[in-house]
């Protein structure tokens, strides 16, 4: 029964869907931390400033061209509460949301990307103590959560409490899968330095990929903890060296939603 139902929604679906491909993509770039809020810190160089660098110049390559249009949720190193960040996505009604970030691990050794997308499934230790991580400071935002799958979807008022349901729980499984071809696309045209172990695209329920209503990762841009990367990290050629790695994930992962 609850198959069947699927399949007919599913139909319906299709049919109130918005298509985001006729016009351009809308990316909200997330740099993460700013103000008070460094983020993960050696000697001068601090994460919140190097992701917002990152983000600037990803912003102009967006800028540049006409498939996408470019929001920021902040400009300048100031602080911006998680909410605020999910909040803003969500009312621009963005197509997609690219939390910038940089890691740092007690083991020096650490190094390389990591790209976490939002997921649905019990999250294992690791992801859950990152996750941990990026909350900590944010404690006043752990009670927002005011998502709504079907938010911008014309719902005849008939449509009952299970059919939406079933609704949001499609939409919700079209965005993880969103949200993992675009974390393949960021691992695929990465330059930079590769993770010392393990996979690295991952799970994990970091607050702001996870409450906003499109698809969305978080990408670790490696590891200011590592010595050789901090080095790197801190050039302005390898922050452009890593936006334009970004902006081809982003092109390539528009051309296949076109397809
Ligand atoms: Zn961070």
């Amino acid at each position: 029964m609850y198959n069947q139902m699927r399949g007919s929604i599913l139909g319906l679906l299709l049919l109130i869907s918005p298509t985001i491909t006729a016009r351009p993509m809308h990316v909200v770039i997330d740099p993460g931390h700013g103000g008070y809020d460094t983020g993960a810190t050696r000697g001068q160089l601090n994460e919140a400033e190097v992701v917002l660098n990152i983000s600037h110049y990803l912003r102009r390559l967006l800028q540049g061209d006409a498939r996408f249009q470019v929001s920021m949720t902040r400009t300048s190193q100031k602080f911006v509460r998680l909410s605020q960040r999910a909040q803003l996505a969500n009312h621009k009604e963005a197509d997609l949301f690219l939390s910038i970030h940089a890691n740092a691990s007690p083991d020096s050794r650490a190094r390389g990307l990591e790209v976490y997308f939002q997921n649905q499934l019990p999250p294992d230790e690791e992801s859950m103590y990152l996750a941990n991580l990026e909350h900590e400071g944010h404690k006043e935002d752990e009670r927002y959560s005011n998502r709504d799958e079907l938010q911008g979807l014309q719902i005849p008022v008939s449509t009952t409490p299970e059919v939406k349901n079933i609704l949001k729980d499609l939409i919700r499984g079209h965005r993880v899968r969103e949200s993992s071809l675009l974390a393949q696309n960021v691992v695929k045209h990465w330059t930079g330095s590769r993770k010392s172990q393990q996979h690295s695209v991952l799970q994990a329920p970091f607050f702001v990929v996870s409450n906003v209503n499109m698809p969305s990762v978080l990408v670790e841009v490696g590891f200011v903890s590592n010595k050789k990367e901090a080095r790197q990290l801190s050039t302005a050629s390898y922050q452009k060296s890593i936006a334009r790695n970004l902006y081809q994930s982003l092109v390539d992962f528009k051309e296949s939603m076109d397809k």
